[in-house]
């Protein structure tokens, strides 16, 4: 077993999946699409509509009535999200993280948030781990951690995503196609997004840095909120309320990272998904006068990522990596972040 490798995958929350197959277009050399009136039409109106009309439907053989035609999506009166600062660097990454983080809990119930309140969130510096986890320290003490490594591959989808939604173009597919074979070879290799994927054109765009802050916020709020779950709802079982430390130093998290393995509890990996899952989707709707929603769309992102690592590195038995020893298939994963998120559109309409 090499821990190194093991832990790569680990404990990532179980989130990611994305419905971005690329299709191969020829692709013109790409043109900023008309940002202000595609973009703040297309968010909001996504899943508030989609999900309700689509999802009762399904289970009903019974001839439909024929859908009403929606009256075409107007020009919204809704307000322009503000464009958001770019996020640069791990320290803009680590702070966003906290900042998301709080909303989270802020959004939890009384008791819920009582549980998990102050507990510290660590980072290991590490480059090249893709990780992120809920653990008791040396002193029984509750902690969150993640890697650097991890914010370098969010930061990563974000910006290409960004830049795809924007530009049309498949710089996540580039991305992908370079980094992730090489991760999953490599205990050195880096999840950065290289130089040179980026269109030279869309860098200092403010509106793709935007995006991509928006997207940054919507994955990680996955990742912690399923993380933050496995607190609250007594996983990890050190998480009560108490007096918080300071959590693990970065000496001892990065040997809690490399060395302890998790072994994998389905049930619980279920349970963080749903909570985290229905934590971000609460979150978002309390957020929803900030201008971006948070939706499930972070953990199909998340998901699909780790899908992607897991195809790389092959379904041999001896595969190094460890990452459906300690999660479950991001396979698996997709389908339950789907159903949960279906019930809950289904109760939050609109
Ligand atoms: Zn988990």
């Amino acid at each position: 077993m090499k821990p190194l490798r093991l832990s790569r995958l680990l404990a990532v929350p179980a989130l990611l999946l994305a419905a971005c197959a690329g299709s191969s277009s020829q692709t013109p050399p790409p043109q900023p699409r008309q940002y202000p009136q595609q973009y703040p039409q297309q968010y909001p109106q996504q899943y508030p509509q989609q999900y309700p009309q689509q999802y009762p439907q399904q289970p009903y053989p019974a001839p439909q009535p024929q859908p009403q035609p929606q009256p075409q999506p107007q020009p919204q009166p809704a307000p322009q999200r503000p464009l958001l600062l770019p996020l640069v660097g791990p320290v803009a990454w680590q702070n966003e993280v906290r900042s998301v983080l709080a909303e989270l809990i802020a959004s939890l119930s009384p008791t819920n948030a009582a549980r998990v309140r102050g507990i510290p969130l660590v980072f290991d510096p590490n480059p090249n781990e893709v990780n992120a986890f809920a653990g008791c320290d040396e002193k029984g003490a509750p902690y969150l951690a993640g890697t650097e490594g991890l914010l370098e591959a969010v930061d990563a989808i974000a910006q290409t995503k960004a830049t795809d939604e924007l530009y049309g173009t498949k710089t996540y597919e580039q991305y992908a196609s370079v980094v992730i074979p090489q991760l999953v070879k490599s205990d050195k290799a880096s999840p950065a997004l290289p130089p040179g994927i980026i269109p030279p054109q869309a860098l200092a765009d403010p509106r793709r840095l935007s995006r991509a802050h928006e997207i940054y916020d919507d994955i990680v709020a996955f990742t912690f909120g399923h993380e933050l779950g496995h607190h609250y709802l007594g996983h990890t079982g050190c998480a009560n309320g108490q007096a918080m430390t300071g959590g693990p130093s970065p000496a001892g998290l990065a040997n809690l990272v490399t060395n302890i393995l998790p072994g994998l509890n389905q049930p619980n990996e279920v349970a963080a998904d749903g909570a985290g899952c229905v934590n971000v989707l609460d979150t978002g709707r309390a957020r929803m006068g900030m201008g971006f929603r948070w939706t499930e769309a972070g953990a199909f992102a998340l998901l699909d990522y780790f899908a992607r690592m897991e195809r790389a590195a092959g379904v041999s038995p001896l595969n190094p990596i460890g990452f459906l020893r300690s999660h479950p298939n991001p396979a698996f994963r997709i389908p339950i972040v789907q159903a949960v998120a279906r019930t809950w559109w289904m109760q939050h309409p609109g």
